[in-house]
């Protein structure tokens, strides 16, 4: 493949020849992709002291869905009624699951650890009521498997357990340790990708850390969780931000919201006060801003490479769910047994943000906002674009929970696919600079190898393609079929 490049100062315009033999695109293929050069363009914008960046910071490609938030953007936290019986899974982060360290008939208290983490990667687990332990055996999980779960019957007391104190002040703990509460706490990213957060806190000493960004994007259409939060629990924002910050010895945090939420902007200026090494970035409106690799971008101009992490670049990335469940273990002692999930769609009643115990079914949360209001056609754990739509609502909510989204018959109906045009649209939006197109059709044709070479496994599933494709060809699930086989292959060796 021959490239040919020509920068300049705001623009990057990249011509590529090729030709293959290899079906289904055989011969000459030529491909122009045209971006922003932000990193260039960043370091003409001169970054004052202050707490509040107000510039539009954003990324190459991305797509302007259809929002939806004004369903619940508006609505204040409330917390959910006390579940009658939590399912509790032993599997709800990336990494290791956990071993179950309690038996049928135990009697548990609000906050005790029923869950060991056994792996490096891997969150202990803890009961989110008191009670009684009625079974420990498989049941249906979010992600559309049986996982071992632990069920407990709620006897309606909220009993805490006798280990839970507050530690006090970030002050009165060390780097280490509050490392090590978080471990202790099962912490994980509450955006939905559930990884360990004292994993992404313990970089290898090689790997230099200088900026924490905090992820207010909350890009995904329909939810609101992390933007009530923000406007809601902005000191508590504040106060986890700085937590990381200390335990990574880092001195400079942001905080990246888009600019579709103004009083989250305002609330979390208001709780820096005269905070001067966080600031605050004002983001550009646009799917997936929140994406890590975007989000990096946006603010510091950094490009992750292809198949690297943030951290080669000098950055670690947190949700704003997970930097608040960092300050109430602070201030309470209490581990991850709650977070706040956004009901909402066209088929429930009455949408709303719910601050949900973990291990209460979906069917206990839509009862609570009034029902379905019309016959659902789809349920999504998550949002529109990166959920998983689910088959049954008899699930638990889990610490990657971020909204339960319900879609009518006409809205859930997708007309069949029809032929590729060519359109490159696909192209002109896929924020990591792919060829969906190609990378789909060598999948369709059990192609991998092209397919690896196309760059799927640098995918990040955003479905910005297969939302933007007018011939609406099954690009996302081709694509993550073909990675799933290439890691297959590499593990083979
Ligand atoms: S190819 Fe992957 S990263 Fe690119 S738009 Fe499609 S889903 Fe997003
Ligand atoms: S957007 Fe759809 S029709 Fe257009 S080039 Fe991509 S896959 Fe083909």
């Amino acid at each position: 493949m021959k490239s040919l490049k020509r920068r300049n100062l705001y623009s990057y315009v990249e011509v590529q020849v090729s030709f293959s033999l290899a079906t289904p695109f055989k011969g000459f293929h030529i491909i122009v992709k045209v971006k922003i050069n932000h990193s260039l363009r960043n370091e003409l914008i001169k970054r004052g002291d202050s707490a509040m960046e107000v510039k539009k910071a954003t990324f190459r490609g991305g797509i302007h869905p259809s929002y939806f938030k004004e369903l619940t953007n508006h609505k204040a936290l409330k917390k959910a009624k006390l579940p009658i019986q939590v399912i509790i899974p032993m599997q709800q982060n990336i990494g290791a699951p956990c071993e179950p360290i309690v038996k049928k008939g135990d009697y548990v208290k609000l906050g005790q650890k029923i869950g060991e983490s056994k792996g490096f990667v891997s969150a202990a687990i803890h009961s989110s009521i008191s009670g009684e332990v009625i079974a420990v055996e498989p049941r249906p999980h979010p992600t559309g498997q049986k996982v071992l779960s632990i069920i407990v019957k709620s006897d309606g007391k909220d009993t805490l357990d006798d280990e839970i104190k507050p530690y006090g002040s970030i002050e009165a703990i060390s780097s280490s340790e509050i490392i090590d509460l978080i471990k202790e706490a099962g912490i994980v990213g509450l955006g939905g990708a559930a990884f360990p957060t004292q994993v992404k806190l313990s970089p290898p000493p090689e790997k230099k850390i200088d900026a924490v960004i905090i992820n207010g994007a909350e890009c995904e259409p329909y939810l609101t969780a992390d933007h009530r939060v923000m406007v809601e629990k902005a000191d508590e924002v504040v106060l986890g931000l700085k937590a990381i910050l200390k335990a990574l010895n880092v001195e400079k945090g942001y905080i990246g919201i888009e600019n579709n939420k103004p009083d989250a902007i305002e609330a979390i200026n208001k709780a820096l006060g005269e905070t001067s090494n966080i600031s605050i970035y004002s983001l550009a409106t646009k799917y997936p801003q929140g994406a890590e690799k975007q989000l990096i971008h946006a603010i510091t101009g950094r490009e992750v490479p292809s198949g690297g992490l943030p951290m080669d670049v000098g950055v670690v990335v947190q949700n704003i769910g997970t930097v608040v469940a960092i300050a109430n273990t602070i201030i309470t002692g209490m581990p991850l047994v709650e977070r706040v999930v956004t009901i909402t769609g066209s088929a429930i009643k009455e949408p709303q943000n719910l601050l949900v115990r973990l291990g209460t079914t979906f069917s206990e949360i839509i009862e609570q906002c009034g029902g379905f209001s019309q016959k659902p056609g789809k349920i999504i754990m998550g949002g529109p674009m990166m959920g998983i739509t689910q088959y049954t609502t008899e699930v638990p909510v889990i610490k990657g929970t971020s909204g339960i989204l319900v879609l009518n018959e006409e809205e859930a109906n997708i007309p069949d696919p029809t032929p590729c045009i060519r359109c490159g649209k696909c192209v002109e939006v896929c924020p990591i600079n792919l060829l969906p197109l190609y990378i789909s059709a060598y999948a369709l044709n059990e192609q991998y190898e092209m397919a690896e070479k196309y760059k799927a496994l640098d995918c990040i599933e955003c479905g910005s393609c297969s939302y933007i494709c007018p011939s609406r060809r099954p690009l996302v699930p081709s694509i993550r079929l073909a990675k799933r086989e290439i890691v297959a292959q590499k593990r083979k060796g």
